[in-house]
């Protein structure tokens, strides 16, 4: 089952599923699923990503089935759904973590692979725990203005900015096989970035964009992952001009096409990931709907990645 026919059916109307398509419990099972997790208290800034899955699914009305980048159609070749939102309380960290992991685990068990729509980034660590679980520990490609590798905030350790250092302290991610792209902006402290390169991650800063440019940037992500691949995307990895709908902006990002380049990069060098987030849309300070589309363009080409991968592990079963 694909999307509603745009023919028969305006874009406009009808009840909002992540590009049109059928709702999981319509369908019974899916290959690929979005799932979102309505949640941002777990934020140090500005709040409001809890509407992020919302205004992704609004902005990804639009969405077409074919990718001509990829040459693939995501949703005819295999079963696409929406899976709805994790029942996230805004009241309780854990609590809320527990939900989204109960939500994306029940989906990862039967090989499902989930495309996480936030939400702050901090509902990234159940998701990557539910991904790792079935598949291993995971090498991420970690796109954002911010390492969000620091221990604490406000005497809390489990925040969005303390998100990969969790995962890597549970064992869900590897830091050697992890990059993290479009870093920048002030820091705590001269120490910061030395501390995140001790954990071992590899990085990839805003400003080197413009001595390596886009295709060079790609060279350094493959050099660096390995299946499976978990790609988590902090829509702030973009310039404010490009989406200034999030939490904590950063000026002097990447522009939306470096972002959709670098994520096609991956299906052209046969690095599909196994599962993957798009996070931190803030519909409240977004203006004209502009982050809200930049992220679900991003979640598109995800969703093409994560069917891509979902064919070529068929294959090689076969
Ligand atoms: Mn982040
Ligand atoms: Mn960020």
């Amino acid at each position: 089952v694909g999307q509603a026919d745009a023919i028969e059916l305006p874009r406009f109307a009808g009840l909002r599923t992540f590009a049109r398509l059928p709702r999981l419990e319509d369908v019974g099972e899916a290959a690929v699923a979005v799932l979102g997790a309505p949640f941002d208290s777990a934020t140090t800034f500005r709040p409001g990503a809890r509407f992020g899955p919302a205004g992704i699914r609004e902005a990804s009305l639009l969405l077409r089935s074919y990718n001509e980048p990829l040459a693939t159609a995501p949703f005819a070749s295999i079963q696409v759904a929406d899976a709805g939102d994790a029942p996230a309380s805004p009241l309780d960290v854990a609590a809320a973590h527990q939900r989204i992991y109960d939500e994306a685990s029940k989906l990862t068990r039967k090989g499902t692979r989930v495309l996480g729509l936030g939400g702050d980034h901090s509902v990234s660590l159940p998701l990557m725990r539910a991904t790792a679980e079935a598949h291993g520990q995971l090498s991420v490609l970690h796109f954002d203005s911010h390492m969000d590798t620091w221990e604490s905030h406000f005497h809390s350790r489990y925040t969005h900015g303390t998100v990969f250092r969790r995962a890597l302290e549970e064992g869900a991610i590897d830091p050697a096989s992890s990059i993290q792209v479009g870093l920048r902006g002030s820091l705590y402290d001269a120490e910061d970035l030395p501390n995140n390169a001790a954990l071992g991650f590899h990085t990839v800063l805003a400003r080197e964009f413009d001595v390596l440019g886009v295709a060079a940037v790609f060279r350094r992500i493959e050099e660096v992952l390995r299946p499976p691949i978990y790609v988590s995307v902090d829509i702030d990895v973009l310039d404010p001009a490009f989406a200034p709908g999030t939490g904590t902006p950063e000026s002097g990002g990447l522009s939306s096409r470096e972002l959709l380049t670098l994520l096609r990069s991956l299906g052209d060098a046969s690095l599909p990931p196994v599962g993957a987030d798009v996070v931190e849309v803030a519909p409240p300070y977004d203006h004209a709907s502009v982050t809200a589309i930049a992220a679900s363009n991003a979640a598109f080409e995800l969703v093409s990645l994560l069917v891509m991968g979902c064919l070529t592990s068929a294959d090689a079963d076969s």
